[in-house]
């Protein structure tokens, strides 16, 4: 549960949304629409939560601003030929063309958006966004099963992938219920990163936390994860289409 708060410094009105978790340090995020998130322990007092903010002015300043430029919501989506969408990696130009034949369709770095009528931006967007959840869907199950597939003789068991839209993290892994949890958003990251969060998560499944034995595992499914890791940026969470 989040709570939204002010405070004032220097003349200057703060805006945060608070979320007390079981965590040991206090931490800052912003979010896509530039929204301050912070998050802290269950019992800090505010005026420390208020201390930490202050103390990171300057980079909440410009970390918003580059939060505001990659959201294309702040610059208002037209649909029309030229925007761009990131799709697995890349950003893709989207053509255009009136059709009674709705369809969407990728060929390389373009999308293709057949709509009955090119002045409906509710009904472009709502064909745009239903592509996306249905390449999400067969991507990921796609690469989550060819990942098990390839390293069977370690994960013998039935396993079952969901998919959620996240703001904080990439993965989750239901250890019980033999489930990943894969961010929707991934699907702007390319391939070799989604494979990666998969085999992160999937290590899981044989080392709860994040120690030497899990580690090593994960360097065995896959050798270059630091990279990938470090790929993996925070642009990706932050995009909106
Ligand atoms: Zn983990």
């Amino acid at each position: 549960m989040s709570e939204n708060r002010t405070f004032t410094i220097d003349g200057e009105t703060i805006e945060y949304e608070l979320v007390r978790r079981k965590m040991k340090s206090i931490r800052l995020r912003i979010i896509g629409n530039g929204t301050l998130a912070v998050s802290c322990p269950m019992r800090t007092p505010i005026y420390e939560v208020e201390r930490a903010i202050v103390k990171n002015r300057d980079w909440i300043r410009s970390t918003t601003l580059r939060a505001l430029e990659q959201n294309p919501k702040s610059q208002k989506r037209e649909y029309y030929t030229g925007e761009k969408f990131l799709f697995l990696g890349v950003e893709r130009t989207l053509l255009t063309a009136q059709n009674s034949r709705e369809s969407v369709q990728l060929r390389e770095d373009y999308i293709f958006l057949n709509a009955r009528s090119l002045d409906d931006l509710d009904r472009k967007k709502k064909l745009l966004d239903k592509w996306y959840i249905q390449q999400t869907q067969q991507i990921f199950s796609q690469r989550f099963y060819a990942q098990i597939e390839k390293f069977k003789s370690l994960f013998p068991y039935d396993y079952k992938l969901k998919i959620r839209s996240m703001t904080a993290r990439w993965g989750s892994c239901m250890i019980n219920r033999n489930t990943v949890v894969l961010n929707s958003k991934l699907i702007y990251a390319d391939e070799s990163l989604i494979d990666y969060v998969i085999l992160h998560e999937l290590t899981h499944f044989k080392y709860k936390n994040h120690d030497k034995d899990f580690y090593a595992l994960l360097t065995y499914l896959c050798p270059d994860w630091k990279a990938r890791k470090k790929m993996l940026s925070n642009k990706y969470i932050y995009y909106e289409r």
